[in-house]
């Protein structure tokens, strides 16, 4: 029975992966549950799931957990924590084997290296965390001997389409396992076929309409800028080891195939399902074998037709920006990383309008370029204070530009 960890249980993939759970009852045990303040969904979960540890980021959520818990199971065994510690310790304590993390953004990148440095089993739904610490991620699950598997349902693709003996992330030998491209698919979002000169002024809720996904909102208007393709093209570099020749990206709205290898004999494999999450977080929960996940099958009867086609660059210049990032080096996509999520809180607040994330993030990049492009950020700290430091310079450029 593997005992779990959730980071981030109260988010959509949290829920996902309790549902997953849910239909593998014998297999799992949930033993750690984290969140940032929801405690009415946590009051829930801990109900349902006995925990042994959960933590609530926000310390006045915690102590509300705590009195709602005590009330209603006098005799109820779950140790509630609080604050960013709280996190890091439940991620890297015995009571779990394996960690999802699924915390959304860079808050995620301090627990999710705890599980990691604790060499357990570690699904990383959490990209941010690998696009702030590239190398230096991949290189603490080899000295700890942590096990990552990747749930982004991209990269999860991939590593089914790939040869057993190439699932070793961050090491895999692409060429000498014959394999040409990873070809990663992305729907293109709710504006692909918007005029490109109605962008400008597209809501918070009309870019969080995704056509095929439900996800957190964060990852929802990073799907409508497809700096969430940006993200997962920064993250395939690190978990299958490629170079610049052996990524690309390709438009696919239909969401059926998740992602593709391509292989030097013209073999091209591909995995396909339902855009549900739960597939591939069973897919992790449960390697190498497979599980219920609550998911039907694809009905190949009902598909309409699956199209490609290339992402526009004048609708997509985060998407752009990304993979010039990625190939810069790791100031790069650290800076971005943080550019990006301080523009999309913004523009969820309404404060910047839709088009102003990808000059946000291109100014930051362009100004940090000066102070670290030279560096090299080879700790955790280097890499959350240049995070500051872009997340800072993000916010003067919004104040004195887009919002004056
Ligand atoms: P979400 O917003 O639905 O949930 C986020 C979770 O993180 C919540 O439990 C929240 O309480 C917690 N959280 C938020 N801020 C926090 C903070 N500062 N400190 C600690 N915890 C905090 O997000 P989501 O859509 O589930 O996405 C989670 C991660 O998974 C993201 O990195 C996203 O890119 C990735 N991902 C999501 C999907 C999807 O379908 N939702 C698919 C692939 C990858
Ligand atoms: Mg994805």
């Amino acid at each position: 029975m593997r005992k779990l960890c959730i980071l981030g249980a109260t988010g959509s993939i949290g829920l996902s992966t309790l549902a997953v759970v849910r239909e593998n009852p014998q297999a799992f045990r949930v033993a750690a549950l984290t969140a940032h303040s929801n405690v009415e969904k946590m009051f829930e979960l801990c109900l349902e799931f006995h925990p042994d540890q959960v933590v609530m980021v926000d310390a006045q959520a915690a102590a509300t957990l705590a009195r709602q818990l005590q009330q209603a199971q006098p005799h109820c065994v779950t140790e509630v924590l609080s604050g960013r510690d709280g996190l890091q310790q439940v991620a890297a304590a015995s009571v779990s084997d394996t960690v999802m993390a699924a915390i959304v953004g860079g808050a995620g990148l301090a627990p999710t290296l705890a599980a990691v440095n604790a060499g357990k089993r570690v699904l990383l739904a959490n990209k941010e965390a690998l696009v702030m610490s590239g190398q230096l991620f991949m290189d603490a699950a080899r000295q700890s001997g942590a096990e990552i598997l990747p749930v982004d349902s991209e990269h999860n693709a991939i590593f089914q389409c790939l040869p057993r003996e190439t699932q070793q992330l961050g090491s895999c030998e692409l060429a000498e396992a014959g394999i040409e491209k990873i070809i990663l698919t992305g729907s293109g979002g709710p504006f692909r076929e918007l005029p490109l000169a109605e962008l400008a002024t597209q809501t918070p809720a009309a870019a969080c309409a995704h056509p095929n996904w439900e996800m957190g909102q964060k990852i929802s208007v990073d799907s409508a800028t497809m700096m969430n393709k940006g993200l997962e093209y920064i993250e395939a570099r690190w978990l299958f080891n490629c170079q610049q020749h052996q990524l690309q990206v390709v438009l696919h709205p239909q969401s059926v195939i998740h992602s593709m290898v391509s292989y030097t004999d013209g073999s091209v494999l591909a995995q396909m399902g339902r855009p549900d999450m739960r597939t591939p977080i069973a897919h992790c929960l449960s390697f190498p074998e497979r599980i219920h996940s609550g998911v039907e099958p694809l009905d190949f009867m009902a598909l309409q037709n699956l199209t490609f086609a290339e992402a526009e660059a004048a609708r997509y210049p985060c998407l752009a920006l990304a993979i010039d990032a990625c190939w810069r080096g790791q100031w790069a996509t650290t800076a971005l990383n943080a550019a990006n999520e301080v523009a999309v809180a913004r523009f969820l607040a309404e404060g910047i309008g839709f088009t102003d994330i990808a000059r946000v993030c291109q100014h930051v990049v362009t100004t940090l370029e000066a102070d670290y492009s030279a560096l090299s950020l080879n700790s955790i700290d280097a890499i959350l204070s240049l995070d500051e430091h872009a997340r800072q310079c993000a916010n003067e450029f919004i104040e004195q530009t887009i919002t004056c």
